[in-house]
């Protein structure tokens, strides 16, 4: 976190997949971007809820794993050294000096831009935790509530909590390679895909993980930020302790436009809307794309805001340089910054 305030080109809300594309149209452009994100993770809904699925519609790529996409729109932007502000939600946003913008973050990091890209899909996700006493000191290290790579819980001895897909699945694809899984479901019938809920059953059947139902997750122990034991309780109170490495409490992630909506900007439906030709909005400064931006005829897919994050940058580039004008060139022209 940083409490000073930092200067930029261009500060962009929401490190999604385009997101990450607009730091790359913007540094083809010589604009430098800061960007924020609620998450602790860049890429979000491919990092968030769906890594491990393929896209089969991103030109040029017959076939990408959602969190290889990111990784390559990361690796895209890198030469353009982007600043990243992860894990903290922006909450203010306000006219600065000079037809500038001022950001401001939950942890209080102050960002003054020529402009501002509005990336930020459904609005900032966030875990819906269990309320369990001193969780907080245990997330990132023993609790998550994403699974980035599934190496890290190789022989762990790991408590999932939840009934619906993301729950089940990660059982499925975890049990593999886990020391011991439990799943812990206050429900004695999973709301996840009839499939996938057989073969849950089917591997319970056959030991490879125990299902702890109907129980609700009670109470944690450990130290140092690593859990030892999960506490579970029935409906009558009576408790059990599972020995356990690692929760994953699987009760979904909260989409929230929060301020956003507070910011006058136009909405509809939630959307912020935008002038087609530049992803602009009603306010001078300020560009959306993406999943938030709409305007007749929007299609929201990953494609639509590549092609929006170019629009934007270019109708933002006259704000930064308002004494140079374009000289268009392709990429294969004008070639990437030189790297250290
Ligand atoms: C299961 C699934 C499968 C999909 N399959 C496809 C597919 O095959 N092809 C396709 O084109 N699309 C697909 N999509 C849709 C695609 O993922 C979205 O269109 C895309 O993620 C939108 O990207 P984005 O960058 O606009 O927003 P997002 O990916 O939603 O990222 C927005 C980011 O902004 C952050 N944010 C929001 N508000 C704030 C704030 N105030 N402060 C800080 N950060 C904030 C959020 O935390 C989030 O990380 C799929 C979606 C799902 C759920």
């Amino acid at each position: 976190m940083s409490s000073e305030l930092q200067t930029t080109d261009v500060a962009i809300i929401g490190a999604g997949p385009v997101g990450l594309f607009a730091i790359f149209e913007c540094g083809m452009l010589k604009m430098r971007c800061q960007v924020i994100d609620s998450l602790a993770v860049i890429g979000g809904q491919c990092a968030a809820l769906y890594p491990e699925k393929p896209i089969y519609d991103i030109p040029g790529y017959p076939k990408v794993m959602a969190q290889e996409l990111i990784d390559r729109l990361a690796e895209q932007a890198a030469p353009f050294e982007p600043v990243y502000h992860l894990g903290q939600a922006v909450t203010a946003l306000q006219p600065s000096d000079g037809g500038r913008w001022r950001l401001t973050t939950e942890k209080g990091t102050e960002i003054d831009a020529a402009a501002v890209i509005i990336a930020a899909g459904c609005g900032a996700f966030g875990p819906n935790r269990p309320p369990l006493a001193g969780i907080e000191d245990y997330e990132g290290r023993s609790v998550h509530y994403l699974v980035q790579r599934r190496e890290d819980f190789r022989d762990k001895r790991i408590v999932i909590a939840g009934g619906g897909d993301s729950a089940v699945d990660w059982a499925l694809s975890l049990a593999e390679l886990a020391a011991k899984i439990y799943v812990v479901h206050r429900r004695p019938k999973f709301r996840a895909a009839p499939e996938s809920v057989d073969q849950l059953h089917r591997l319970a059947e056959s030991g490879k993980l125990e299902l702890v139902i109907p129980y609700q997750l009670a109470a944690l122990s450990g130290s140092a930020g690593q859990i030892d034991k999960v506490t579970v309780a029935d409906l009558e109170g009576n408790e059990k302790d599972l020995p356990a490495d690692v929760l994953l409490p699987f009760f979904g992630l909260s989409m929230n436009l929060g301020p956003i909506a507070e910011w006058g900007l136009n909405l509809d439906h939630h959307h912020i809307t935008v002038a087609p030709s530049s992803s602009e909005t009603n306010a001078k400064g300020i560009f959306a794309i993406g999943d938030i931006a709409t305007y007749p005829g929007k299609l929201k897919l990953i494609l639509s805001g590549f092609s929006e994050a170019a629009m934007a940058a270019h109708a933002i580039r006259p704000l930064v340089y308002p004494d140079e004008e374009l000289h268009w060139e392709y990429s294969t022209t004008k070639g990437l910054p030189q790297t250290a």
